[in-house]
């Protein structure tokens, strides 16, 4: 999988380079104050990661996406970070590799509560320890957040807005808090990307996983490779292939704007840029599937 090259990719999307090229890990380059829904007719797909640093299971997601070639977008829960014993000082030091390894990374709220029933004055209490927090550990606040649950209200939309937070969402979620085998996860993921595609016409998206569950982390593999396997097909039937992206750029050109309401478009790259990515995963998809194919009818 390739990485965007934010400069170009900033450029075909007519967003503003502030970080002069450099990598956008906290999201700067999207700290618009919008919201992103993942709804794409384009088969992009991007990963994120909730509730973590987990100190069992963030490390070997990362060396797990080391091997795959992924990049991701973690929102951790602050509160993990808050305090001045090991464990606190050990989720800083996991967060920090997190972004060191080239993954975006983004705000889960400080102690993960229902948002959109907390009063004002909370809700500015919440932001505020969340920025200092993020700060301690990153020397920058993140501009990416979502919001525990999805729980939201007109009110931390616009408190979101002001503060230039991209709140983020999902559209492809495995519910991995209620259901733990990997195959099981695996399912759903095929089940929901082929009814948002027939309901839809969403052919991508945001995938919501959990950093914190080790069957998670397992299951990532299974997606991955079920992708890959799609493609081998889809390629054959001459279609658009899957491209799991590295970050969230693609998806920020159709965000909502954070306090109006308006409807989101779906989330497109650019056409050159999706043909050129096609290109080369057409290339890499080949020569993968041509070679799983002969290995099958040399057994
Ligand atoms: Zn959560």
């Amino acid at each position: 999988m390739r990485r965007f090259t934010l400069p170009s990719l900033v450029l075909a999307l007519g967003l503003t380079t502030i970080a002069g090229g450099q990598p956008d890990g906290l999201g700067k380059q999207l700290g618009g104050g919008k919201i992103i829904t993942g709804a794409t007719a384009q088969r992009l797909i991007h990963f994120t990661f909730d509730d973590g640093p987990d100190p069992e299971t963030t490390p070997r997601l990362l060396d797990l996406l080391d091997r795959l070639h992924i990049k991701v977008t973690f929102f951790f829960s602050a509160s993990r970070f808050r305090g001045r014993q090991a464990r606190n000082r050990h989720a800083a030091d996991i967060a920090r590799e997190a972004l060191r390894r080239g993954h975006s990374i983004g705000s889960h709220s400080v102690d993960h509560q229902r948002m959109g029933r907390l009063s004002p004055g909370k809700l500015k209490a919440q932001l505020d320890e969340n920025e200092r927090l993020f700060d301690a550990v990153f020397g920058s606040r993140t501009f990416l957040f979502r919001p525990p649950f999805g729980s939201s209200n007109r009110r931390l939309d616009q408190m979101l807005h002001q503060r230039r937070y991209t709140n983020v969402m999902w559209n492809i979620g495995l519910a991995d808090w209620v259901q733990r085998p990997p195959e099981a996860l695996l399912r759903t993921f095929q089940k929901v990307l082929s009814r948002n595609e027939v309901r839809d016409g969403q052919r991508g998206g945001i995938v919501l996983l959990h950093d914190t569950h080790l069957w998670s982390v397992v299951a990532v593999e299974l997606l991955v490779r079920h992708l890959e396997q799609r493609n081998c097909v889809l390629l054959a039937q001459g279609q658009p292939l899957y491209d799991i992206v590295d970050d969230l750029s693609p998806f920020y050109e159709s965000a909502l704007e954070g306090d109006a309401g308006v409807e989101a478009r779906l989330a497109q790259l650019p056409d050159p840029v999706f043909a050129e990515r096609q290109l080369a995963l057409v290339d890499a998809t080949r020569k993968r599937c041509e070679s799983e194919i002969s290995q099958l009818s040399s057994h």
